[in-house]
């Protein structure tokens, strides 16, 4: 059986990284993975519903700033509106300076200390300091024309991604750039004066889809494994998410003949990785009423990293469920219990009192602040090992049998 699990990773690994050019949310390569994952679950006689929801794809053609005969190096904020156009160029470093500064019709210049860390989406609902929405609320009452931010390195907040964009929203309409911390330098000896900036950018109004597959007795408690099927703009991403997304597939496999007490839901969530988490939020809402009768959520995301074992995160485990969780971590040598780590679709459960596990990579949980792989063309399939995606479906096979009280094969 690990045989033909393991050609299949291998075939899936290849479709969702390279058959599928990219699974970014609105993208017709988005679509694609969903299609592509509902009929490999439907197949394996698993009940499927596609979720439809409103998705903005985004398209660029580069950037150029120019000014007093010098050019700067800059990059189109993922999902900005695009730009054309002269301007004098301010620029703020806190909030307090971009409140005392008139920006009417300037293109204003952001750095240091107002653009240490990405702003979070003015809709993003589940994390969204008051800090940032000011700085969101400053610059649409100050009506700039356009912004350049000059960002350092932040992987906690933006991946492995430097310089990152301050901004990515889809649903801010003033046009912004970004650029190195460096190249942030040499433009300020240009502040106070006419800036020529053009930025070629557009968006793309189209759908996306979570796929929800389920298994078991009607009117029965559910155990919820999710993993997100999107992955960032112009990254194969491998290890976040095509590996969880694999996963899941593979415990589908498992699961075929599956009649436990519980139902099982398998959901390829879309958009993990979008500024709108417009998947997510179309499962919240969807589920408002019932996620008392979700017993536990798993969820993988950046599982089947090569170096390093796999781990289980347990986050309010109720005892029982704590136990049976241990017992089956030691019996595979290559998962162990990892830390706790926020980043991740469990949280969503957590927020609604579900008890949750996040799957995940040691080296990535412990790393998480510092690495440079996820959200960049780093991670790609040559840095996955497919046998600890087995290794953790089959885990995930027996955990969910034992606890819907059938004995695990
Ligand atoms: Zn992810």
């Amino acid at each position: 059986m690990t045989e033909n699990l393991y050609e299949k990773s291998l075939i899936y690994l290849e479709t969702f990284c390279h058959e599928i050019s990219e699974r970014c949310v609105g993208s017709e390569g988005n679509r694609q993975a969903t299609r592509f994952f509902e009929k490999e679950l439907s197949n394996l006689g698993w009940k499927t519903v596609l979720a439809e929801f409103d998705a903005v794809d985004w398209e660029e053609n580069g950037a150029a700033l120019r000014s007093n005969g010098k050019t700067f190096n800059v990059l189109v904020s993922p999902y900005s509106l695009g730009f054309k156009g002269e301007a004098k160029l301010v620029a703020a470093s806190t909030t307090k300076e971009l409140e005392n500064l008139d920006i009417k019709d300037t293109i204003v210049l952001l750095f240091g200390e107002i653009a240490k860390e990405q702003l979070m989406p003015k809709n993003f609902v589940f994390y969204n300091p008051d800090e940032h929405q000011k700085i969101i609320g400053l610059l649409e009452k100050g009506q700039p024309r356009a912004i350049i931010s000059a960002t350092g390195r932040n992987p906690a907040l933006a991946g492995g991604v430097y310089p990152f964009p301050l901004i990515e929203d889809g649903d801010f309409n003033i046009p912004s750039v970004y650029m190195t911390e460096e190249e942030g330098k040499e433009l300020i000896s240009v502040i106070g004066k006419k800036v020529f900036l053009e930025s070629k950018s557009k968006r793309i109004p189209g759908k996306g889809y979570n796929v929800i597959a389920t298994k078991g007795k009607k009117n029965s408690d559910r155990i919820v494994v999710t993993a997100h099927i999107d992955a960032k703009k112009g990254t194969p991403g491998a290890i976040d998410n095509a590996t969880g997304v694999i996963v899941l597939l593979l415990l589908a496999d498992l699961l075929k003949d599956y009649n436990g007490d519980n139902i099982i839901e398998l959901v390829a969530f879309n958009g993990e990785d979008y500024y709108a988490v417009s998947g997510q939020m179309n499962y919240i809402k969807a589920n408002q009423e019932n996620f008392k009768e979700i017993i536990l959520n798993i969820n993988i995301d950046g599982a089947g990293f090569k170096e390093g074992p796999s781990a289980f995160s347990l986050f309010e485990l109720p005892e029982v469920l704590q136990k049976i969780t241990l017992e089956i971590i030691r019996q595979y040598s290559g998962i162990t219990e990892g830390a706790h780590w926020p980043q991740g679709d469990h949280s969503i459960f957590l927020q609604y009192g579900v008890p949750a596990i996040a799957v995940s990579s040691k080296w990535f949980v412990d790393n998480i602040n510092g690495q440079e792989i996820t959200h960049t063309p780093k991670d790609n399939i040559e840095i996955v090992d497919c046998m600890r995606l087995i290794e953790i479906s089959h885990a995930l096979n027996s955990l969910i049998r034992r606890i819907s009280g059938l004995s695990g094969r």
